[in-house]
């Protein structure tokens, strides 16, 4: 692989993140999850109306709006009203930009390379989307379901009834677990949503790769929690945490070492 091709990939792949950043922010509302802001009601989708800073609702300037660069020109505050704008723009961005990176130097310059990205895509859309709301949207979660199985019969990363299997027992290993939870505690531990994560996970990784995935997500986010608790925020058994974006980074890792480590499966 060239390092102008690199190059080139990795452009596409900030734009790319750009426009994830606004599915990001509008997604959900756009799906009926959170209420929008006052004077966001009317004629509201993914392209309209333009970029705007979250505070002063002034229109951002079109060379503030590249990706990263702009992030930077504007040194995170609002060319206007220099309210900070959140660092996860330009997180995402970045985020993507070393996705589509990382897709190109494991599965090469092939259709498998932008199978993965896309999954890759969705997963970081999702992880920020549970962050910020505490919602895994439907709209996400069972197209990528359905593009995991699609990818494994145009791409094989498993075989196709591995991922099948995978899809049907991911959901319902976290479904079960969730239905259990819900019947001995008396209130929800597991949102739905994550269920439906992990069965799109199986879906694009095989069931073999289910096993590991929970286990490193359970750490990552027993980390998460140690690492807010550090910082004197004040948990409990019954303190909602999303367990969606730990999900959506262990399968990434999983379904990435099942091919560059050769026999990290088995
Ligand atoms: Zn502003």
């Amino acid at each position: 692989m060239s390092l102008f091709h690199s190059i080139w990939i990795a452009l596409t792949g900030l734009a790319i993140g750009s426009f994830l950043n606004v599915v990001i922010y509008r997604g959900p509302i756009i799906w009926g999850l959170v209420e929008p802001l006052e004077g966001q009601k009317t004629n509201f989708n993914l392209a309209f109306p333009r970029s705007h800073c979250p505070h002063c609702k002034t229109q951002i300037k079109a060379h503030h709006l590249i990706p990263l660069m702009g992030y930077l020109l504007i040194k995170g505050h609002c060319a206007h009203c220099h309210k900070k704008i959140s660092p996860l723009y330009p997180m995402i961005e970045l985020a993507a930009l070393l996705a589509s990176l990382l897709a190109l130097w494991v599965w090469g310059f092939s259709g498998a390379a932008f199978g993965a990205f896309i999954l890759f895509c969705f997963l970081l859309c999702l992880a920020a989307i549970d962050a910020r709301t505490g919602y895994l949207p439907d709209a996400l979660t069972l197209p990528l379901l359905w593009l995991g199985l699609g990818a494994n019969y145009l791409w094989s990363f498993v075989p196709l009834a591995d991922a099948v299997i995978g899809a049907v027992c991911g959901y319902g290993a976290l479904a079960l677990l969730a239905f259990f939870y819900r019947r001995f505690r008396g209130h929800d531990g597991l949102g739905g949503g994550d269920a439906k994560l992990l069965g799109a996970l199986g879906a694009w990784a095989g069931w073999m790769a289910l096993p590991p995935i929970l286990m490193i997500a359970a750490i990552l986010a027993l980390v998460w929690i140690g690492f807010l608790a550090l910082r004197g925020k004040q948990i409990s058994a019954t303190t909602a945490l999303p367990f969606g974006p730990s999900l959506a980074l262990a399968g990434a890792l999983v379904f990435t070492a099942q091919k560059a480590i050769p026999d990290f499966m088995f």
